[in-house]
């Protein structure tokens, strides 16, 4: 069981496809799994899910800290080079 801080989005990451989990209840995480992962908010340590697998933790995984409002990523290894024109599966 380890605790892995997450990251803190920036601003222009963040789609307009509603894909970010919000937070309602502090107290409640977000997400609840079977694997040995706790994700908890950058900014404030508050829990934002529980017992995750690693591959269940990726760069689509964001969640809104209910405490503070930071939206946090999972994934930190990911470069931040994004080229405009190369996500081909873009669907709006
Ligand atoms: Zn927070």
């Amino acid at each position: 069981m380890a605790t892995i801080t997450m990251r803190q989005i920036r601003a222009g990451e963040v789609p307009f496809d509603g894909g970010t989990a919000i937070q309602e209840d502090p107290e409640r995480p977000v997400f609840r799994g079977n694997g040995p992962d706790d994700y908890v908010c950058v900014v404030c340590a508050n829990v934002l899910a529980v017992a995750m697998q690693p591959v269940q933790m990726t760069k689509k995984v964001r969640v809104r800290c209910g405490r503070c409002a930071t939206i946090n990523v999972a994934v930190t290894e990911e470069p931040d080079v994004r080229s405009p024109g190369q996500s081909a599966r873009k669907h709006q």
